[in-house]
């Protein structure tokens, strides 16, 4: 493994230690397990197979789950009345539904219900807003935190550092630059938030001590676009057709990765960056809001 490579699968195995040990200290304190359920609507088999490691995940963690998976045409008023059952079921600390929903259903209306106190995605309007003033005691959505996880366990230095953010999306462009550029440790860094309406974009990511790449372009980040020494973290999963894999496609970042990491002090894979952070921080919210209940 090349030296200057984010190994986001071995940290995301710290976190998966970390979170393991909490929950037998969880069982035996006060006899609880963390539960979390996973609703998936329709029969897309990339959010299939999401759904089906988020349940494997959570056995091996020791964490109870709940898989729901419904039709297609299921109605957004039965989806939140399947909501609303889980916001008073117990032995449920998060909920997690996995999007795309169908179009019938409105993905802002379901975050909406989700009860902010189970909501380990945080997509809610409440976790956002805390998020955005900056207020710990939310959901910091999965791939985000994943993100800085990262960059804290790795050692990079963000305080006084400029963050190139590329994209913008509520799931993971917006929040990233949010967390990165709090009045906190391990954060205080001058962050740009690039776009596709961005001009001079090539610049702009030069001038980034720290590149968070998150488009869905593939290879989108050439090497001519990134300072010598600078970090990068690639967030794209993109599928390219690739007719010499078993599959007929491959998963690639949104990162030329080959002469990038030539330039680059520290970059992250794809896959194996990323990718596996994500489930570790959403196992790790739902610890904590199976605490958390515990509390109340
Ligand atoms: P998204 O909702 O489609 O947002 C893409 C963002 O990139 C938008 O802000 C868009 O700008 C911007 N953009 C698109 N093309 C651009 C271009 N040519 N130049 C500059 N900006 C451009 O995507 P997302 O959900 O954030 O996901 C981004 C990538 O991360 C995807 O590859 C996705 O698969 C991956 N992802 C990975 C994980 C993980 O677990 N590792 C989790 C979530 C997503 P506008 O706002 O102007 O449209």
């Amino acid at each position: 493994m090349s030296t200057n490579l984010i190994n986001g699968k071995a940290i995301a195995e710290q976190i998966h230690a970390e979170t393991i040990a909490a929950i037998v200290r969880l069982k035996a304190e006060r006899n609880i397990t963390p539960g979390l359920a996973v609703v998936l609507v329709g029969d897309n088999p990339a959010s299939r197979a999401y759904v089906s490691s988020k349940d494997k995940m959570c056995a091996r963690l020791g964490m109870h789950s709940v898989r729901l998976i419904l039709p297609g045409l299921t109605t957004e008023a039965q989806l939140l009345s399947i909501i609303s059952d889980l916001n008073f079921d117990r032995t449920i600390h998060g909920i997690l539904v996995q999007a795309p929903l169908p179009a019938q259903i409105s993905e802002e209306v379901i975050f909406a219900a989700i009860d902010p106190a189970k909501d380990v995605d945080g997509f809610h309007p409440l976790n956002v807003g805390k998020l955005a003033l900056g207020d710990e005691t939310g959901f910091v959505p999965c791939t985000p935190a994943g993100v800085h996880q990262l960059l804290i366990r790795s050692k990079v230095k963000v305080e006084g550092a400029h963050v190139v953010v590329l994209g913008r999306s509520r799931i993971v462009g917006r929040p990233v630059s949010l967390i990165l550029s709090h009045k906190t440790p391990n954060a205080n860094a001058t962050v740009t938030v690039a776009h596709s309406r961005s001009r001079d974009l090539a610049d702009i990511c030069r001038s980034a001590d720290i590149l968070v790449a998150a488009i869905g372009v593939p290879q989108f980040v050439k090497a001519e676009m990134v300072r010598d020494g600078a970090v990068v973290i690639d967030v794209g999963i993109n599928r390219v057709e690739d007719k010499t894999t078993e599959k007929g496609y491959r998963l690639t970042g949104d990162v030329d990765f080959a002469p990038v990491s030539q330039k680059a002090s520290l970059i992250t894979p794809v896959p194996g960056g990323v990718g596996p952070m994500t489930i570790a921080m959403l196992m790790h919210n739902t610890l904590r809001a199976a605490t958390a209940a515990t509390q109340r």
